[in-house]
């Protein structure tokens, strides 16, 4: 194709070189048609429709879609278009914010486990369990002998949730600085997104290094073959949508789900009606 979409795909990060969490990487290096990028998203987009029936229907796996991201990389934004493709009677999205004091008194998985996405359901958690090896890392909410062992727990639980059939993908939405500046003055210039504007997203921003430092060791410790991440270029918008939108028919595609037969004491008892 001479319009730049064939290589507008999403590989697993590459755990033997050191992961480009630079102003670089958050975009794409070839020009990609606009229209052309638009109208192939939204026929990813219906494609994700018509599979996600006979995923339901089928019901033998869950899929999960983990986004994780510094302020305003877009995690709001993949949930709005590419979940919005979806038929919502059989989506699951979680949002996680700081524990409350009850959540406190529990392990950090506790919270999470709960709202796992059941079999035939295609869940998103807008951030996640990678918080508690980001966030409380680089705030220092817990010391390090605590949050390091999380990795190991993580990939144990990851681990357990794909044996059970949750299909898990990760997507490190990653934005330049420059990108994220930008979008956060438009929080504060423009008045119909004053809202999600906090004074804790300008303390993230002065911690940038250290959270990517975090993210670094998150994608090494953490991108496994049962629950891989990806890092997403999110500058563009357009294109973050697409690369996410693509990995996701893919990975449902790869479920093979069929619509189940009638059973055969139905169908017997049924004839007749029609
Ligand atoms: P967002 O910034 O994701 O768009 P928001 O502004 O509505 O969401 P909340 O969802 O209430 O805010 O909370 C997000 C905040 O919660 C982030 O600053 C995140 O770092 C923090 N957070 C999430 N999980 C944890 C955790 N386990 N420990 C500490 N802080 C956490």
């Amino acid at each position: 194709m001479s319009n730049g979409l064939s290589s507008l795909q999403l590989t697993p990060v590459d755990l033997s070189q050191k992961i480009k969490l630079g102003s670089k990487s958050a975009s794409i290096e070839d020009s990609v048609d606009k229209t052309a990028l638009e109208a192939a998203t939204n026929t990813l987009l219906t494609r994700l429709s018509e599979l996600q029936e006979a995923f339901y229907a089928d019901g033998r796996h869950a899929l999960l879609l983990v986004l994780q991201g510094r302020d305003a990389s877009g995690k709001d934004g993949v949930i709005k278009t590419v979940y919005g493709a979806f038929n919502p009677i059989g989506v699951h999205v979680a949002a996680f914010g700081p524990p409350t004091p009850l959540e406190l008194r529990h392990d950090f998985l506790w919270r999470v486990h709960q709202v796992v996405p059941p079999r035939g359901m295609v869940g998103v958690f807008n951030r996640s369990h990678y918080e508690d090896v980001l966030a409380v890392r680089v705030r220092e909410l817990a010391p390090e002998s605590v949050w390091r062992a999380r990795f190991e727990h993580i990939n144990t639980f990851e681990r357990m949730l794909a044996d059970s059939g949750v299909i898990i993908r990760k997507c490190m939405l990653h934005v330049s600085s420059e990108e994220q500046h930008e979008r956060l003055t438009a929080r504060l210039d423009d008045p119909t997104k004053n809202w999600k504007f906090r004074l804790e997203d300008l303390k993230d921003r002065d911690r940038w290094d250290a959270y990517t430092d975090a993210y670094r060791e998150m994608l090494e410790r953490c991108s496994t073959p049962w629950a891989p991440w990806y890092v997403v270029p999110s500058d563009n918008k357009a294109v973050r949508n697409h690369l996410i939108a693509r990995m996701l028919v893919e990975t449902l595609e790869s479920t093979n789900s069929v619509f189940p037969p009638m059973d055969d004491a139905v169908r017997t008892a049924a004839e007749g009606f029609a």
